[in-house]
């Protein structure tokens, strides 16, 4: 039986993808088979709209690095570790270095923006074409690039910070204020790492050469404060009036003298709004995933390997109900094979499409084509013309491995 847990996704390479239709490896033909993808009625009985589906490869034109591209952090970091949801929920220690990691890379990521692919996205809903979204990023750039287009964040959103006992949310750019009230030293070595440059890569050794040491764990070490005296706050609403618990006890919610919590407490426990690895998606999630799904009629795969089963699992759900699928993601997605064995060879796109054309560059280009065709076009596109239609963002590599 299948379950909503978040796993470990497996992290070898998958084989490259076969460009379908073949046409599609240029940036004039994914254009054009995409047109035959959008254009035409899906088969019979299933609604004209289209879901999309959103994965790292996305935001990696933001500045993100995704997982397995070139510079992904699979690649570049290879003692990767991710934190369980367990080990977060009943380790203290374990907290103070997600915490710790977390303030560090916070800045960078609250300072990146949604990137033409995004906006493209918005476009694509203005035009009537895509209808809702489900993505598995938690940069919260979707609800950012086109607010009116309803998204089903699959894995949460790192703009919050959550109480694991009251479920209460917190702007995470709130608590980064307290993170650094509580720990001036982090706060003065932020402010010098930032001025560096040392946190816009994840290689170890340019984060060396920059002035950051690093230990065996891929973590950064601080001089003079180790993460084990990184605090953390408590929740103020668990702290001000502490809940019972699930077994009829009251809960214990203990700070220190500047309000930082002791590892005494068993309540009031704060976490970012995301769903960390061995933790399950909400019902409600699930669900309004499920729905986007079934109330669509074609699927649009962006930026993801599907490597996650939550998101893999909807994507056969289209593929099961008949759904035409349309994949534009650099290197192999799992189980792709299956989503494409039964489509015409000689299909032009309305059947299913996958391309490796970069989202930043393919997206704009296709709604720039669809807006001049006014609708339906079959007409081929030079490739230079189209690439200086959108605008291009300059990716710069940052620390972003908020899920570990
Ligand atoms: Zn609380």
């Amino acid at each position: 039986m299948p379950t909503s847990f978040m796993r470990i996704p497996y992290r070898d390479l998958l084989p490259p993808p076969n460009i379908i239709p073949p046409a599609a490896a240029t940036l004039s033909g994914a254009i054009t088979a995409l047109q035959e993808f959008f254009y035409n009625p899906p088969p019979s009985g299933l609604p004209p709209s289209t879901v999309v589906l959103t994965g790292a490869g996305l935001s990696v034109a933001s500045g993100l690095a995704d997982y397995r591209g070139v510079k992904g952090t699979y690649r570049v970091n290879k003692t990767h570790r991710p934190i369980y949801h367990h080990e977060f929920v009943s380790s203290h220690e374990t907290r103070k270095r997600y915490w710790a990691r977390s303030f560090l890379g916070w800045t960078t990521m609250s300072m990146a923006n949604p990137n033409s692919g995004h906006y493209a996205l918005r476009d694509l809903g203005k035009l009537g074409v895509v209808k809702n979204i489900i993505t598995q990023n938690v940069d919260s750039f979707h609800p950012r690039a086109h607010p009116e287009i309803p998204t089903v964040e699959l894995h949460g959103y790192l703009r919050s910070a959550v109480c694991i006992t009251c479920r209460n949310e917190y702007p995470r750019d709130v608590f980064q204020t307290d993170l650094a009230r509580l720990n001036p030293v982090w706060k003065d070595f932020l402010k010098e790492a930032i001025s560096s440059g040392a946190l816009d890569t994840e290689d170890p050794n340019e984060k060396r050469n920059r002035g950051i040491k690093m230990n065996a764990d891929g973590d950064v070490e601080v001089p003079g404060a180790p993460y084990t005296t990184f605090r953390y706050p408590a929740c103020p609403t668990c702290l001000s009036n502490p809940p019972p618990l699930a077994d009829g006890t009251k809960g214990v919610v203990e700070v220190d003298k500047d309000g930082a919590l002791e590892s005494s407490s068993n309540a009031g426990i704060l976490k970012p709004a995301v769903i960390m690895f061995g933790d399950s998606i909400s019902p409600d999630v699930k669900h309004a995933a499920d729905k986007a799904i079934d109330s669509a009629g074609r699927l649009l795969v962006l930026g993801t390997s599907l490597a996650t089963y939550s998101a893999w699992r909807l994507a056969k759900r289209a593929k099961d109900r008949g759904m035409p699928i349309a994949v534009i993601n650099m290197g192999g997605v799992r189980g792709e094979e299956a989503f494409f064995s039964d489509l015409d060879p000689t299909q032009p796109g309305n059947q299913g499409v996958r391309t490796e054309i970069s989202t930043e560059s393919l997206l704009p280009a296709l709604v720039h084509e669809m807006r001049k065709s006014g609708g339906r076009s079959h007409s081929h596109h030079d490739d230079r013309q189209a690439a200086v239609a959108f605008e291009r963002t300059n990716p710069a590599e940052v620390f972003k491995d908020f899920l570990s």
